[in-house]
């Protein structure tokens, strides 16, 4: 609930991709560009951009007003008439110019890379941490390894973006 005026374009609030016309919209594309410091995790033409930012959630269609925001570990969703590309991103920048957009991620995978088991005892080992009465235990990294996989796990599934627990 914190978005702060990002995704307003043309006075259109874009509250959730496929309920705001985008379809009837002119079909102009824009290239999304994901890299992590390992790799080229995917480009595409796309027409839509669905990201949680520093500010809120941010929708970006082709010749949205140049930004640079951080990126929260978060999913990711790209749109292009029918298809839909989900992202799992930890943490990182976006970057919206006339050339389309970029994200530069700690991590990134898209859904059907992403090891289920591997996420699952990811969570399984930062629950138990942050359980633990150690005091010895680093709180937020456990915190972040455990949104980390919550992440994988809901974009693997297929997960919508918007819930923002
Ligand atoms: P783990 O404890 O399982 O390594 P992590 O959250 O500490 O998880 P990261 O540091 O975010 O892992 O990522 C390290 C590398 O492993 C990155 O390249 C990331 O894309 C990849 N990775 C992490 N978890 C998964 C997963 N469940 N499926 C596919 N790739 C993963």
């Amino acid at each position: 609930m914190s978005s702060k005026g990002w995704g307003v374009r043309g006075g259109e609030r874009i509250t959730a991709p496929g309920v705001s016309g985008e379809s009837r919209m002119s079909e102009k594309l824009q290239e999304l560009v994901v890299v992590t410091p390992e790799r080229e995790v995917l480009r595409e033409q796309v027409r839509f951009v669905l990201a949680r930012g520093g500010l809120g959630e941010l929708g970006v269609l082709p010749g949205h007003a140049p930004l640079i925001t951080t990126l929260e570990t978060a999913p990711l969703e790209a749109r292009r008439e029918n298809k839909r590309i989900m992202l799992a991103i930890a943490g990182g920048f976006m970057e919206v110019s006339p050339q389309g957009v970029v994200v530069l991620a700690d991590a990134a995978e898209r859904a059907e890379e992403i090891d289920v088991p591997r996420a699952r005892r990811a969570k399984e080992r930062a629950e138990k941490r942050l359980a633990s009465k150690d005091l010895d235990i680093d709180i937020r990294r456990a915190e972040a390894a455990l949104k980390r996989a919550l992440v994988r796990l809901q974009v693997a599934a297929g997960g919508e973006m918007g819930g923002q627990e």
